[in-house]
């Protein structure tokens, strides 16, 4: 077995387990171990996601993981254990693994549709002070970090990689009108990758303190709901003639953002619907509008290899505002904590909260980039 690092004399960790609905617990757990290609990495840092929150109210996601496992998909951190036959690592390196990897075997991989892959293989345990990475992911989806890149902005990487996924898949180009609905995590993310390739975007958003959010972010134009009476009027008189968007991003995940989506578009536009509303929910949608407007409706879900490394590489550029994404930041013990407060909707005139950066105890001091980088150096 490879070279190992690991604090002396322990076999347990601290982790986050996810044990029900509205169920999450702070847990001694054993400290994984590297099989053969695979990683164990010491989280440097982990951070909270929408997602992660659906399946924390949910208790349950489709795809992604089952329950009384490990919690948490984004996160940065150092390898402690290289398992047998990994060359492109060694103990010491400070990395980023994505949350999954394609077989590149299947149809959907082979078509270029990796996010769709048949056997997509996921990977949880972010919250917590090590992670098991297996060979697949470490193989095809993990990516080195420059001395200078702090934990904390490399595990945007994931969200990020959904997003650039997204734009790509809206054929997104510079000079073109975006509106983009909702001003959570995801649709902050939308606002500012679209605006960095050149687009004109218009957000249309809920609570006061989104409307500075958006515009920080790169919103040419705002639209807060509370202020208009239509707000499908109200986004498309902003849009050049006022004939609306060339491409509009969904990321409310609500069945009336999505019905308002497509009447936000020009004809011939696209529209993106990204965000997902609980499984059963049906939408009713305009046929006529749809069909002579010529409409494209996308709905674009994960990420690909690819996508996760165009994002990597704008979150390295120094053009990504990475640290206004992360608005908080707690212990690991607190992660219950964070997610009992993550369910309750922020209300009208509190600080925006988009991610927090979660620290395991140990690696606190990490955080720093300085630090990180005598590390690795
Ligand atoms: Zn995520
Ligand atoms: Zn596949």
């Amino acid at each position: 077995m490879g070279n190992q690092l690991y604090p002396n004399g322990t076999s347990t960790m601290t982790a986050a387990v996810l044990r029900g609905k509205e169920d999450l617990r702070i847990e001694q757990v054993s400290l994984p171990s590297a099989g053969p290609g695979e990683l164990v990495l010491r989280v440097g840092a982990a951070l909270t996601c929408g997602t992660d929150l659906k399946v924390y109210r949910r208790g349950y996601h489709a795809k992604m993981l089952t329950l009384d496992r490990l919690f948490g998909h984004e996160l940065a951190g150092t390898v402690v254990e290289a398992g047998e036959g990994v060359t492109r690592f060694k103990v010491g390196d400070r990395v980023v693994p994505l949350n999954s990897a394609p077989c590149d075997e299947c149809f959907f991989c082979k078509a270029g549709q990796q996010n769709l892959c048949d056997d997509l293989l996921f990977n949880n345990g972010a919250y917590a002070e090590f992670i098991r990475v297996p060979a697949r992911i470490v193989e095809k989806n993990t990516l080195p970090l420059p001395d200078s890149m702090p934990f904390q902005h490399a595990a945007l990487t994931e969200p990020l990689a959904c997003v650039m996924r997204g734009l790509e898949e809206s054929n997104a180009a510079a000079g073109k009108t975006a509106i983009v609905l909702g001003a959570g995590p995801i649709g902050l993310l939308f606002i500012h990758a679209a605006s960095l390739q050149g687009l004109n975007v218009i957000a249309v958003v809920k609570r006061k303190d989104q409307v500075a959010t958006a515009k920080h972010f790169g919103a040419a134009q705002v639209i807060r709901l509370a202020d208009v009476e239509d707000p499908i009027v109200a986004a498309r008189v902003l849009t050049p003639e006022g004939r609306g968007a060339d491409i509009v991003f969904e990321a409310v995940a609500t069945p009336e953002a999505w019905q308002w989506a497509v009447q936000m578009a020009r004809k011939g536009g696209l529209v993106n619907l990204f965000g997902g509303p609980p499984a059963g929910t049906t939408v009713a949608f305009d046929t006529n509008l749809i069909h002579y407007s010529d409409l494209t409706l996308k709905a674009s879900f994960h990420h690909t290899p690819s996508t996760a490394r165009s994002a990597f590489d704008l979150l390295r550029s120094g053009r990504f505002f990475c640290d206004d994404f992360l608005t908080g930041s707690a212990p690991l013990e607190d992660v219950p904590e964070v997610f009992r407060r993550m369910l309750t909707r922020p209300s009208e005139g509190t600080a925006p909260d988009i991610k927090t950066a979660i620290y395991p105890k140990s690696t606190r001091i990490e955080a720093l980039p300085q630090v990180a980088a005598m590390e690795a150096g």
